[in-house]
């Protein structure tokens, strides 16, 4: 009744804006523990409410090739046992789950410092290889990190979520846009201010997430009895008012300012921060 497919879904394993996300485990396991393990999630939805998951499927389409990237392994429609015609996004199965879980995990402490610079580094590149092929991802943050575990028993960071994604028009290099999306807690000061959302505004979420690998929490959070528009007004002005914490290296404290540089013209660009200290001594092989 599903078309041949050779899986089968399994629970659930979050609930998102365009669908469900599910395990999904082999039909017919060369062995019988394989049956067990989960070789792939699915996102799920109704085909008549999947535009945007279609959407989303073309974009992992075009960003195949990058070891930091959740890899997609296609689209499959199926009949669910009601008669609704599903659409599912095959994507490989991340068993780290996600950065933010990891965060958690540290109980507020946040990570140790080599695994702040390999993550970084990680997902850096990551950033890096969306933006040369045109694209902007517009939804970076800890939750849309997973991470795949690697042979030697770390993670590889991967960045997942291209639902917001879109690309950049070639002749423009700025992108002003009336749809601006995203989190508010990880948006730069030009996108809250003059809703431009471009590739410098992607190195500003990347400065808020290693702030929240390294201290357990995002650099800007809601304050008891603040609105929403006066904390956009403290995220716009910037760093002056955000202290960074004694305990990060050097270099880890330059890194984040050149991420978190209020004017995006004088923000760092990835090339200076792939050459910077802080990650420049990382070996990408060392999985
Ligand atoms: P949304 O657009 O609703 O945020 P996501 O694609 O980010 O949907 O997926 C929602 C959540 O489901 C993720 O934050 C993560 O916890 C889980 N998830 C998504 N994809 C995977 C995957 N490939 N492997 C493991 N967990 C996943
Ligand atoms: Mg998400
Ligand atoms: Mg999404």
């Amino acid at each position: 009744n599903n078309h041949g497919v050779a899986w089968w879904r399994g629970s659930l394993l979050g609930k998102g804006g365009f669908g469900s996300v599910y395990l999904a485990y082999l039909k017919k396991p060369k062995s019988r523990n394989a049956f067990y393990r989960p070789v792939m999630a699915v996102i799920s939805a109704e085909v008549s409410s999947s535009s945007s998951l279609q959407k989303e499927k073309e974009v992992f389409n075009n960003l195949h090739d990058c070891p930091y990237i959740l890899e997609s392994y296609g689209e499959e429609t199926t009949v669910s046992e009601n008669g609704q015609m599903v659409y599912n996004l095959l994507l490989e199965y991340a068993s780290g789950g996600t950065l933010a879980d990891l965060i958690r995990r540290s109980g507020g402490c946040g990570l140790p410092e080599l695994d702040v610079k390999r993550y970084t580094r990680s997902i850096l590149k990551g950033i890096d290889y969306i933006h040369s092929h045109d694209y902007v991802h517009r939804d970076l943050k800890p939750e849309n990190v997973l991470l795949v575990p690697s042979g030697s028993g770390d993670f590889v960071p991967k960045i997942g979520d291209f639902g917001l994604a879109k690309k950049v028009q070639k002749t423009k290099r700025r992108m002003f846009d009336s749809s601006i999306a995203g989190t508010i807690l990880y948006m730069a000061p030009e996108t809250l201010v003059d809703n431009i959302q471009e590739s410098a505004s992607e190195i500003w979420a990347l400065g808020c997430i290693v702030f929240e690998m390294f201290t357990g929490k995002p650099p800007w959070g809601l304050n008891p009895n603040e609105t929403i528009e006066e904390l956009c007004k403290r995220i716009a002005d910037g760093l002056e008012l955000l202290e960074i914490p004694s305990g990060i290296s050097k270099d880890g404290k330059d890194f984040l300012r050149g991420c978190l540089v209020k004017n995006h013209k004088f923000r760092f660009t990835i090339e200076m921060l792939l050459n910077h200290p802080f990650v420049s001594g990382i070996d990408d092989t060392e999985y």
